[in-house]
């Protein structure tokens, strides 16, 4: 774990700029060079080496808002997922993956690493004794993902981390859904934190990129078949990255207190069902929540509307429909015909994904103007 006494506002401002030493501007420049001298300098300078002066910069940037060692930054969430996978397995390996992940992470394992020799196991995160039982010898990694996606399920990141230690087995999060503002996972002892980027990351819906944050040495191992991935990203994207995390905190304080009243408010309506959200003192896990998430609960929430969801979603006027999240913007989607479209009724049924469930990705307008965009659709 790194240590710096910065505050998490001070650090998103100003570090990992590498600085203007020639105009003395007081922001990071853009270093579009694919092509850098080799004589006297760092002479494997090139973007798919990650070490181009705006890949640098916001990877230190993302990984002293983690706490964390070292970081890379990928051209997206998947790319870093993956790429953390890969470099940290070989044929032969197992890995442990909690049942309910992302939708393109579900598809990627299922999909991508039984074609390399490795076997998985995915098991029901609720109770973390689970990993332990399903640990083989083989078994290299333990993958978790939590506030769940997306009925905002809580995994214990501590006794998770601590199963992994245990068995000598690296630990990876799926730290998107929370932020770094509001859950730093390396802190409870977990290995690798990745994010996809383009949600709270970068925060305007305008960016797709990925981020891993562990210690030097590991990152530097995922960094060997980073280059051999190529998953890099660009200088210009880099430097919109490191713009938007200057006020990811101020963002994503905004959106956790946006969502807070607006679950609350949910949940006091007859004219909704279940609302999930791990801030409410009723959600099964709301002590563990608050213990591993001390920024805040989240911009994410799912709630059933008792009518038809997806005429109250085409009565939102302020809020819209939009498949992606984190973004300053408020947007709405339908996981049942969106991200889990590929499972039957009952199998959406069985993880609470019914077709009047809303997952409701809160921005950081005014929450006035929310409840009453909410309030006019549900009337
Ligand atoms: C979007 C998302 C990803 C994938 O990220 P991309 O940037 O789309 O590749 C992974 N995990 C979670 C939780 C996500 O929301």
């Amino acid at each position: 774990m790194r240590k710096d006494n910065l505050s998490k506002l001070t650090k998103s401002v100003h570090t990992g700029s590498p600085g203007d030493a020639q105009f003395k501007g007081i922001v990071t420049p853009i270093f579009p060079s694919s092509a850098y001298d080799y004589e006297g300098v760092d002479s494997t300078r090139y973007p798919r080496y990650f070490n181009t002066p705006n890949q640098k910069a916001v990877a230190e940037k993302v990984a002293a808002l983690e706490n964390g060692e070292d970081g890379l930054l990928f051209s997206s969430g998947m790319a870093a997922i993956l790429t953390s996978l890969f470099a940290m397995m070989k044929k032969g390996d197992h890995a442990i993956f909690q049942n309910d992940l992302y939708g393109g992470t579900f598809h990627a394992v299922i999909n991508e690493l039984p074609r390399y020799g490795i076997d998985y196991t995915m098991v029901d995160a609720s109770d973390s004794r689970n990993f332990e039982k399903a640990i083989r010898p083989e078994t290299r990694i333990i993958y978790i993902e939590t506030p769940s996606n997306p009925t905002l399920k809580i995994t214990d990141i501590r006794a998770v981390a601590a199963i992994a230690k245990k068995h000598s087995i690296i630990s990876i999060i799926d730290n998107t859904f929370a932020s770094p503002v509001n859950q730093n996972p390396i802190d409870f002892g977990i290995d690798i934190v990745t994010h996809s980027g383009t949600k709270y990351i970068g925060g305007h819906s305008d960016l797709c990129c990925g981020v891993a944050v562990a210690t030097k040495a590991i990152i530097q191992e995922i960094w060997q078949s980073a280059i051999h991935f190529g998953g890099s990203l660009d200088a210009h994207t880099c430097w919109l990255v490191e713009r938007s995390l200057k006020t990811i905190v101020l963002r994503v304080r905004q959106q956790n207190q946006n969502a807070l009243t607006i679950a609350q408010l949910l949940q006091s309506d007859s004219r909704v069902g279940h609302v999930y959200y791990p801030g409410l003192p009723e959600h099964p896990h709301h002590a563990l929540a608050k213990s591993q998430m001390p920024g805040g609960y989240g911009g994410m929430l799912s709630f059933e509307v008792n009518s038809d969801a997806h005429l109250f979603m085409s009565k939102l006027k302020l809020i819209r429909r939009a498949i992606s999240l984190g973004g300053v913007e408020s947007t709405v989607t339908s996981p049942a015909k969106t991200s889990h479209v590929k499972m039957t009724p009952s199998e959406r049924a069985s993880i609470g994904v019914t077709d009047n469930l809303v997952r409701f990705s809160v921005g950081i307008e005014d929450v006035k103007d929310l409840i009453h965009d909410i309030q006019q659709a549900l009337a």
